[in-house]
């Protein structure tokens, strides 16, 4: 049995995703700027694909821009707001501490040229409040970027409360809602969001391909220059078939959300009951509102990269948070914004569900964990240490 529990750093394709893409490789590879028939049916395929895409998010196809996936379209959105805000002498943005990279880095290089940036703490239960991003709001602010649902904890913002503060006070809302695109059910329009970015791999649809949703009346900035495609706001010849498989992911994503959330929750609900009785371990973020696929745990007196790769050899691929840090040895900025200790942070298992893990599966990872984190206890000289009392336990 092989166990892929990193939904959260990509997933597998659907059949629909894939079957939905052939054609435009083999019989319509033409250029949708082509006037030529295989042109123009790629072209048509783009429009359907940009209608389905904007009726799973509430919003009109005019109002989305494909790009090559969710760091791309954080980006955009991003660098877009500070040009509009720049021109109105507004240089001051909001956001938060447990970001994507995508977003946090982006908001490093406008610091850079000039931008004020406030990142929001976030509270131990990995929620940011409404209340929170009004008293940061300021007569210069031009932008507020939320997350929809953190990558690493899955905890669930309150984004239609942000999104009302952000319209009462004239501020554009960005939020990157790459984790929850597919997962949850998002309405742009009654959740008061301005700019949205997602990407397709993150719910079944191929890697590289991604879109933003800008409501009507924001001018995007063009991050890529080039040809006129994507109404001049993102040059290069379309990945059809990448958009064509996102869409067809996101149709069949959203057409499910219910009951695949009901069942990947509730295997959720048994990883998390099953690893809470793991001495000295903690639970990562609020139960609820949660992803209905994270789990993810502190474990103390352990490291968590070797939890991973003993994992591995046990079938299971988890990962000890975000990919993108994995391979560095800082501890997450996720859960050290959380709070937790660098030590304790260390310690960490992030293990995201899919429609497609099952209940044996479940039983597997909760015979596994025990074990290897028990085994590496014994190992190491922290948890001695611990045991007679020569440390105190933090958890
Ligand atoms: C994966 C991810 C991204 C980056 O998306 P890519 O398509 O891989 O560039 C951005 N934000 C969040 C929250 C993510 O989980």
């Amino acid at each position: 049995m092989k166990v892929y529990v990193d939904n959260a750093a990509t997933t597998k394709m659907s059949r629909t995703a894939i079957d939905a893409m052939l054609p435009y490789m083999e019989a319509l590879y033409g250029n949708p700027s082509s006037l030529y028939s295989i042109g123009q049916a790629a072209a048509e395929a783009l429009q359907r694909a940009r209608e389905t895409t904007a009726k799973c998010l509430g919003c009109e196809a005019r109002e989305i821009t494909f790009t090559s996936g969710g760091s791309e379209a954080d980006n955009q959105a991003i660098i877009s707001a500070a040009a509009l805000g720049e021109k109105k002498g507004k240089k001051h943005i909001i956001s938060t501490e447990f970001e994507h990279h995508a977003v946090l880095h982006t908001l490093n290089k406008l610091e850079k040229q000039g931008f004020e940036i406030t990142l929001l703490n976030v509270h131990e239960n990995g929620i940011v409040t409404k209340e929170q991003v009004a008293s940061a709001i300021r007569e210069d602010t031009c932008l507020v970027t939320v997350m929809y649902a953190n990558n690493e904890i899955g905890t669930i913002q309150p984004i239609a409360e942000i999104g009302a503060v952000c319209k009462e006070k004239c501020v554009l809302f960005h939020t990157d809602a790459v984790q929850a695109a597919g997962h949850l059910h998002i309405d742009v329009k009654k959740q008061n969001i301005d700019m949205l970015s997602l990407s397709a791999h993150k719910f079944h649809g191929p890697k590289g391909i991604g879109a933003l949703y800008a409501r009507k009346g924001i001018q995007l900035t063009n991050i890529i220059e080039g040809g006129a495609q994507e109404r001049g706001k993102r040059a290069g010849t379309e990945n059809v078939p990448a958009i064509m498989g996102m869409a067809a992911a996101f149709e069949e994503a959203c057409g499910y959300i219910d009951k695949n959330s009901a069942k990947i929750s509730a295997l959720r609900d048994k990883l998390i009951d099953g690893l809470s009785k793991i001495p000295h371990s903690i639970l990562n973020g609020a139960r609820e509102p949660r992803l209905p696929g994270n789990v993810n745990f502190c474990f103390e007196g352990i490291e968590g990269e070797s939890l991973l790769l003993l994992l591995d050899q046990k079938n299971v691929s988890a990962s000890s948070g975000s990919a993108c840090t994995s391979g560095s040895l800082d501890p997450s900025h996720v859960l050290l914004a959380i709070g937790r200790s660098h030590e304790i942070a260390h310690g960490s298992l992030r293990l995201s569900l899919s429609k497609w893990n099952t209940e044996e599966e479940a039983a597997h990872i909760l015979k596994a964990v025990p074990e290897v984190v028990a085994y590496l206890r014994n190992m190491s000289p922290v948890w001695r240490d611990l045991k007679e009392s020569k440390k105190k336990f933090i958890l």
